[in-house]
């Protein structure tokens, strides 16, 4: 069954599951993993990208990952944003796909993907991926669920602080996702809780971004490691920097501890090694993904020169 919504209202007492570009859930929808209603709410108007009063930009659920890497205030005043989104999946993908979705897409992991194996983020008993193939699971482990998160924007959104409007509440972006304790959600929005708008603060003049992934093929493929930069440079020392890291952990990852070193530093390639190397003190790698740490302090490393070139 499908419903099209015309009012966000309209989802009471609706059941299924949400559908905005369809992605993700088509995907899903075709293997047999995901099966039942549908909600369709790619009618709804949130409003495209917004400039408000107070200089925080708005951004509609349902503008693409396409306009929103493209906008010209993203591209200049959220450059690891803009970056970010333009880096992701494909064109085609970036032109279908809601930035809302994006943010609240499923897990990529083959045992969820595979109509006939084992995981508990589909109900059942055993996790296979912690059990067998892991090799591109997590390295900051929080129990439970083995794979780590695949929204790209959502790292990049971190380090913007930026925070989610849905139709019961506001909060910050890193409350879409808690800690990752609940390890059977890949987001904690209610059932039909509609997210409506993403909330970017003001720009910060004169910042320097960067976005790069460490990846297995060019493209159509999600990150073995991605990271997204802010760097506020005064007279070559560091005044504020924002990491976010994506592939690593059940939740997309702010690094304070490597924003710790580098604050109030020279920006110089040695603090920049250095920093990197912090990334990896709190690691707790499974069995088969040790292999990811020195590719995550490679790629804050790379994200990091790049900002610092940008
Ligand atoms: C080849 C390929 C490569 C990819 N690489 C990447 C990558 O590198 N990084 C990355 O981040 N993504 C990647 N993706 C995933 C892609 O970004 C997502 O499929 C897409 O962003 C989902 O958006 P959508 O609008 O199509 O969501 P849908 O498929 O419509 O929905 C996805 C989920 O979000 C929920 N949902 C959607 N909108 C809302 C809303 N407004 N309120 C409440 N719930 C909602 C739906 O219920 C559903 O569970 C890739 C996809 C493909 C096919
Ligand atoms: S790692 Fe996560 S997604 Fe994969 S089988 Fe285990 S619970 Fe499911």
């Amino acid at each position: 069954m499908l419903k099209i919504l015309a009012n966000p209202e309209d989802i009471q007492g609706a059941t299924g599951e949400i559908r905005a570009g369809g992605t993700d859930l088509h995907d899903r929808y075709n293997m047999g993993v995901s099966s039942g209603a549908i909600i369709d709410i790619h009618k709804l108007d949130f409003g495209g990208i917004v400039e408000n009063a107070d200089g925080s930009v708005s951004i509609g659920a349902n503008v693409t990952i396409d306009e929103v890497g493209q906008h010209p205030k993203i591209q200049s005043g959220y450059g690891a944003l803009s970056k970010a989104a333009n880096g992701l999946a494909t064109p085609q993908i970036r032109w279908a796909a809601s930035f809302g979705g994006s943010l609240l897409q499923k897990t990529r992991c083959s045992y969820f993907r595979h109509p006939n194996l084992p995981c508990t983020k589909k109900g059942d008993t055993e996790c296979g991926g912690r059990k067998g193939q892991h090799s591109n699971g997590v390295i900051f482990d929080k129990g439970g669920c083995a794979h780590s998160h695949s929204s790209t924007i959502a790292t990049a959104l971190l380090v913007y602080n930026a925070s989610v409007r849905t139709t019961e509440r506001e909060m910050p972006i890193a409350d879409l996702y808690g800690d990752g304790s609940a390890h059977d959600r890949d987001h904690l929005l209610n059932v039909n809780e509609i997210l409506t708008h993403v909330i970017l603060p003001p720009v910060v003049a004169g910042e320097k971004t960067a976005y790069f992934r460490s990846i297995s093929r060019f493209e159509a493929e999600w990150p073995i490691v991605e990271c997204s930069v802010r760097l506020l440079i005064e007279n070559d020392v560091i005044k504020d920097a924002g990491i976010g890291v994506g592939g690593v952990s059940q939740i997309p990852l702010r690094l304070k501890n490597v924003e710790a070193a580098l604050i109030g530093q020279a920006a110089t390639q040695l603090i920049l090694e250095k920093a990197a190397r912090v990334s990896a003190e709190n690691a707790n790698p499974l069995p088969q993904t040790t292999w990811k740490v020195e590719i995550m302090i490679n790629t804050i490393l790379h994200t990091l020169e790049m900002a610092l070139n940008d």
